[in-house]
């Protein structure tokens, strides 16, 4: 009698989460599509898993607490699961559960490797089929929702601001190789993948290149590279610090591909808390710097971080601030009310800020913040602009299609069919929301002839 088929063992589930940062995204999404590639299944968030992996972030002390949460929610929601926890959290060995057991603690320094570490650890089980590099990379991301990629190019970090958990999170700078970011790029975007756009990430994205000692290799050859050797539509730059920029770096804007936004933190106004801070960046550097993008590149976005609170900020140090990001203009802020971090000098330093100043002063920002914003989208009411449409959502007027301007301004478009999603159409910029957080807009022509199969009800 013939041997009854074994039945093919069910696919690992692996469920993949992070907090933080766009560098945590990137890892995530290199761990899916390997995970993918060696023949697991990637979970939806509603869905059992055999394998939970989290990225954690330890940016602020609420952002370690937030992380150690999300683990014990996972643990209950996946009792049965093998845990394997990454990041910064658990970097600084800040991620103890109690009783509730880690199966894999994987540092910032091997996180690339994590996928093969699990499996050495026979978390994954075996006879499971090795990489498949013909997986479909952009499976993993469209299973998510996401309709761009986040590409890892560099990490870690040469300076030692003194505020600063992640250089010491994530230890010294190291950039990929060029060959394997444009392969990345390749693999993830353009092309028939689907994806229009990729997001390029690193902790010292400015400093791309320079610890691999190849002469010219630099974040200006980077992006001519990808320009040249990948058919994205839309290359995107993560945080870059506002030093470092390479030579030529404005010139590479002049390709409509390379997205005209920049998010160059400032981190405060006054240059004797920029020196507190161990920045290498005054004032009136970046007031130049601001200056040279925006007459280089006209239609540039800029927004930025600010630390509120920072130990030992007088009012007068904090009107500084308040003044020079009313006068540079920002199109958004990102506020961070000072977090003593241990293991940084800023968090011994003396005259540390009361919470309650911190928060009216955070509350002050963000008011000026709204204010800035709003100038920022009316300056584009009017224009069109290509968008790239990402999702559909709801408010308060209904339905609508969301995506992002080139600048990185929020749109909405009332009149944007399903199948418009994941796609660049040209929008008509109509005016500000209601909700003063995004631009109305309809299609444009041509795209417009399309608009009347999805008139939203
Ligand atoms: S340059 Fe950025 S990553 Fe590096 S130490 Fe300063 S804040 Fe941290």
């Amino acid at each position: 009698m013939a041997a009854r088929p074994v039945p093919a063992a069910a696919p690992l589930s692996v469920r993949l989460e992070t907090l933080g940062c766009r560098l945590n995204e990137a890892e995530l999404e290199a761990w899916a599509r390997q995970f993918r590639g060696r023949g697991c299944r990637i979970a939806g968030a509603d869905e059992p898993a055999d394998l939970v992996v989290v990225n954690t972030c330890a940016v602020t002390a609420e952002a370690t607490r937030k992380s150690r949460g999300l683990l014990r929610r996972l643990k209950r929601r996946h009792p049965a699961a093998r845990l394997v926890v990454s990041g910064c959290a658990a970097s600084l060995a800040d991620v103890d559960l109690g009783d509730a057991r880690i199966d894999l603690v994987v540092d910032n320094a091997d996180k690339d490797r994590l996928v093969e570490l699990a499996a050495a650890a026979q978390l994954l089980p075996p006879g499971l089929p090795g990489p498949d590099p013909d997986a479909d990379a952009a499976e993993t991301l469209f299973a998510r929702g996401r309709q761009r990629a986040f590409v890892k190019v560099q990490d870690g970090c040469r300076y030692q601001c003194t505020f600063c958990i992640t250089t010491v999170a994530r230890g010294a700078e190291r950039s990929r190789p060029l060959a394997d970011i444009v392969a990345e790029v390749n693999a993830v975007a353009g092309g028939d993948t689907g994806v229009q756009e990729v997001v390029l990430t690193g902790v010292q994205l400015g400093g791309y290149g320079r610890d691999q000692g190849v002469a010219g290799l630099d974040l200006a050859r980077l992006i001519h590279t990808l320009l040249a050797e990948t058919d994205v539509p839309r290359i995107r730059l993560g945080s870059v610090e506002p030093w470092d920029l390479p030579a030529g770096f404005w010139r590479l804007f002049k390709d409509p591909r390379l997205m005209p936004h920049l998010h160059l933190p400032l981190q405060s106004g006054a240059d004797s808390v920029l020196t507190r801070m161990a920045r290498r960046c005054r004032s009136a550097e970046f007031r130049a710097l601001v200056g040279a993008a925006r007459a280089a590149v006209p239609d540039i976005g800029i927004s930025t971080d600010i630390i509120v609170g920072f130990p030992g900020e007088t009012d007068a140090q904090w009107q500084a601030t308040m003044d020079l990001v009313a006068e540079l203009g920002f199109g958004q802020l990102h506020i961070f009310p000072y977090s003593p971090r241990a293991g940084t000098r800023a968090a011994t330093m003396p005259a540390q800020v009361p919470e309650p100043v911190k928060r009216e002063r955070a509350r002050q920002l963000a008011e000026l913040g709204a204010v800035l914003r709003a100038a920022s989208l009316d300056a584009r009411v009017g224009r069109t602009l290509p968008v790239l449409i990402e999702g559909e959502q709801e408010d308060a007027a209904g339905r609508y299609a969301g995506g992002f301007t080139p600048d990185y301004l929020p749109v909405r478009l009332r009149n944007a069919p399903p199948e418009l999603v994941g796609r660049i159409a040209p929008a008509r910029l109509l005016a500000r929301s209601a909700d003063d957080a995004a631009l109305e807009a309809c299609l444009a022509p041509p795209a417009a002839a399309l608009s009347h199969k999805g008139d939203r009800q």
